[in-house]
């Protein structure tokens, strides 16, 4: 066997144990600086030039080039993170390269893995356990979660705008039912809410109608034109009757998809894809509306939004497959010279949008990807009913008690329970360091406020001292995910010895 580092092995200068930890520590070190409000942004340059300036852990993760196995262990704690939460990513890396960082101490003092894993795996229980009490209800509190998600993240300007916007989607819809629309060219105020759908895409010829009442919606993910013949297909017409023949069988096939279009009652077509210029021409003269290359995302969108089917065969469209709504409309703005496309008084009243307007557009994406979360993390709150203070607050609170329990469990095991409790610390000791203070100080006073009882006590990032205002908060779902993923990774790393690499597979397939 070829390529197998084991820890056991005589003679082998690094163990799969240390190369694993030295994994976990780098990518903890990777996303570290961007914790938290004052957290520093990223500049990612993918292969193609394109860039994208960001805060987001998840993002980061997603997009740097990894190929070490366990490095790629650690990133699918964000990226499930993500997937349930919609935040915390970063703070679940973290945690999980400081329970990793811990763990080498650990071994160093000669305490077997399974040892540490049966520690680890208490703590965290206790953990968990304590952070059930120090839950409360959300109440009025969604203003505050949106502007928590987002501090730090280029949408803080305009925070309290946009966390209203938040508020208003998340609380109708779910995360995977708010269409956010993103536009460069005008000021961060502008953008706004809207229960119906939006599109960015405009009709495609002059004549047909701005706006259509009662509108009648067919949506379709292929062209809608005659097949072309292949490239480098050769016609050749002896006779120039032959060759007008032939254009006027196109032309007829091509009114023959348009009328086929208008008889199923359709008023209003999208395509993903493009639409001949003729059938359009017909579309024009019936009054009907028509825009071409609707992103997939958004034709999506409206075929939620309406009941539409998305149709693959422009000849296949039947009156059942068409969606439906009050009117379409197109509407300009001051600021941003091309209209967007109004979806109003759609049935499906759990769809809702947000057009996101930044002058700039890296600023605008980053905007948008920020609102994403937000509304996840809103929802959340909104759904669990269930919020704990962030900065650090419950992380530190857990931490204690988890120390406390430590004295309890006696024996080897309690120094992982130890080290476990210390891990905790890491996240507003980071938090701490990334607005320019003292860890030391910081987690001395945050210690004694909480052992004093003050529960919701956690280092304000903007006033650089202790606070309990209760203003920052977070859903507990995303600590509680962040705690457990990071533990159950940690956990699974460390009880392994070997890494194997598959060899390439015989002819016999093994
Ligand atoms: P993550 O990817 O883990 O969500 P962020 O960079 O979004 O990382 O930082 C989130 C952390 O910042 C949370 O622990 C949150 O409670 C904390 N936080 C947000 N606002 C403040 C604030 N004003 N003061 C201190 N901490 C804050
Ligand atoms: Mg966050």
């Amino acid at each position: 066997m070829a390529d197998v580092t084991d820890a056991t092995q005589e003679g082998q200068k690094v163990t799969a144990q240390e190369v694993n930890i030295i994994a976990a520590k780098e990518i903890a070190n990777l996303v570290r600086s961007t914790l938290g409000p004052m957290g520093m942004d990223k500049m990612l340059v993918s292969n193609d030039g394109s860039i994208t300036v960001t805060n987001d852990g998840a993002t980061i993760l997603r997009t740097v080039n990894i190929t070490h196995p366990t490095a790629r262990m650690i990133i699918q704690v964000a990226k499930a993170q993500e997937a349930e939460c919609y935040d915390g990513t970063t703070s679940s890396v973290i945690f999980a390269g400081e329970l990793m960082k811990q763990t080498e101490q650990l071994l160093a003092k000669g305490i077997h893995p399974t040892m540490i894993v049966r520690g680890f795996k208490q703590a965290a229980k206790k953990a968990l356990a304590h952070l059930d009490t120090i839950t409360e209800n959300t109440g009025k509190a969604l203003n505050d979660v949106a502007l928590t998600a987002m501090t730090g993240k280029s949408a803080e300007d305009d925070g309290d705008h946009l966390a209203a916007l938040c508020v208003e989607a998340a609380t109708r819809s779910s995360p995977n039912d708010v269409n956010i629309v993103v536009r460069p060219g005008a000021p961060v105020s502008d953008s706004f809410f809207t229960d119906g759908c939006i599109v960015d895409k405009s009709k495609m010829i002059h004549s047909m109608p701005e706006a259509v009442v009662g509108a009648k919606v067919a949506l379709f993910d292929c062209e809608l034109t005659v097949p072309s013949l292949g490239q480098g297909v050769n016609m050749q017409f002896n006779d120039p009757t032959l060759a007008s023949q032939y254009l006027e069988e196109k032309k007829t096939e091509l009114a023959t998809i348009a009328q086929q279009i208008i008889d199923s009652g359709a008023n209003v077509v999208l395509s993903m894809k493009d639409i001949d210029p003729a059938v359009a021409d017909v579309f024009a003269r019936n009054k009907v509306y028509a825009a071409r290359r609707v992103a997939a995302s958004d034709l999506e969108a409206v075929a939620v939004a309406t009941n539409a089917t998305i149709v693959s065969n422009a000849l296949d469209i039947e009156p059942a497959d068409l969606g439906e709504c009050d009117s379409v409309e197109e509407k300009k703005f001051d600021l941003s010279p091309r209209p967007l496309l109004f979806f109003n008084g759609v049935p499906n009243s759990e769809v809702s949008s947000i057009m996101v307007f930044a002058p700039t557009e890296h600023l605008a994406y980053e905007i948008g990807r920020a609102l994403d979360d937000a509304v996840g993390v809103v929802h959340i709150a909104h759904k669990d009913n269930a919020i704990v203070s962030g900065g650090g607050s419950a992380y530190m609170s857990m931490s204690l008690q988890v120390k406390d329990f430590a004295a309890s469990v006696g024996g080897r095991a309690q120094l992982a329970v130890e080290a476990y409790a210390e891990a905790l610390e890491i996240i507003p000791a980071t938090l701490a360091e990334n607005c320019g203070l003292s860890p030391i100080d910081s987690l001395l006073k945050l210690r004694v406020a909480h052992a004093n009882g003050d529960h919701g006590a956690y280092i304000d990032a903007f006033e650089g001292d202790l606070s309990a205002d209760r203003t920052v908060i977070e859903p507990k779902r995303v600590v509680h995910t962040a705690v457990q993923g990071a533990t159950d990774t940690a956990c699974m790393i460390l009880r392994i010895d070997n890494i194997v690499t598959a060899k390439e597979p015989d002819e016999f397939g093994m």
